[in-house]
């Protein structure tokens, strides 16, 4: 399918490093629109929602918000630490939306799994349904955030 001009331009601003040390589609050669087709695809097999995510990712962020720059355990199950740089990050899209530059590092102790989202991800994710292209440092993948946050 041929993309419209304005999504041609957005992925070239995706891939672009000029906002992102990386590009937000990191070294992945499919299109915006397979990469986020296929992680809604991902999300439904799971039963999950787009809604339910974002949702639980606020919560683990603003639960672990009072103890910013140290670890704090949050229902019994999950060490999560916030880490704040100085500055704002803007959303790639065509509007006008910034974040803090936060990171939220959340571990499950008893299995070893790790995983982060910055403030912008949550955003992306909520109103874009965009979880970044592989190879970029700051994609999530569906999969591995719903075994650990859940
Ligand atoms: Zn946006």
């Amino acid at each position: 399918m041929k993309e419209s001009p304005e999504t041609q331009k957005l992925e070239k601003i995706l891939r672009s490093t000029k906002i992102s040390a990386f590009g937000f589609m990191g070294t992945d050669p499919r299109s915006l629109s397979e990469i986020i087709s296929s992680d809604l695809t991902d999300i439904r097999e799971l039963g999950i929602t787009i809604a339910k995510i974002v949702s639980r990712m606020k919560e683990i962020t603003a639960k672990a918000e009072p103890a910013l720059g140290s670890s704090i355990k949050i229902d019994n199950k999950l060490d999560v630490r916030i880490d704040e740089a100085k500055g704002r990050i803007i959303c790639p899209w065509p509007h006008p939306a910034s974040f803090p530059i936060r990171i939220t590092y959340v571990e499950n102790p008893q299995t070893g799994e790790k995983i982060q989202w910055t403030d912008l991800n949550i955003h992306l994710i909520e109103e874009h349904n965009f979880f970044e292209g592989k190879g970029s440092p700051y994609r999530i993948e569906p999969k591995e955030l719903a075994k650990i946050i859940f």
